[in-house]
């Protein structure tokens, strides 16, 4: 048992695949949340024409989209069990 996965014992190669998958879908997200700043951004370009409230609009929908792809997306949690002293 060297992986904890959501609170359960895991093995090596299975903690392994889901750690890849935790990180994988983390920077999708995070990916996702780029785009759709940038996408409100320009809406709010076109929509409000540059005012400057825009930034701070397309900030609090990105952050909204963050919060809704995590509810909705649940990322694993992923934990290295080994107490072996491991360099990286
Ligand atoms: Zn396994």
């Amino acid at each position: 048992m060297t992986y904890d996965v959501d609170g359960n014992d895991t093995c090596e190669s299975c903690g392994t695949v889901q750690d890849e998958r935790s990180r994988a879908l983390g920077s999708a997200l995070l990916t996702l949340v780029g785009v759709g700043y940038l996408a409100a951004l320009a809406l709010g370009y076109v929509l409000f024409r540059g005012r400057p409230f825009v930034g701070g609009f397309s900030a609090v929908i990105a952050i909204a989209l963050g919060r809704t792809l995590q509810t909705h997306v649940r990322l694993p949690v992923v934990t290295r069990r080994s107490s072996e002293p491991h360099t990286g």
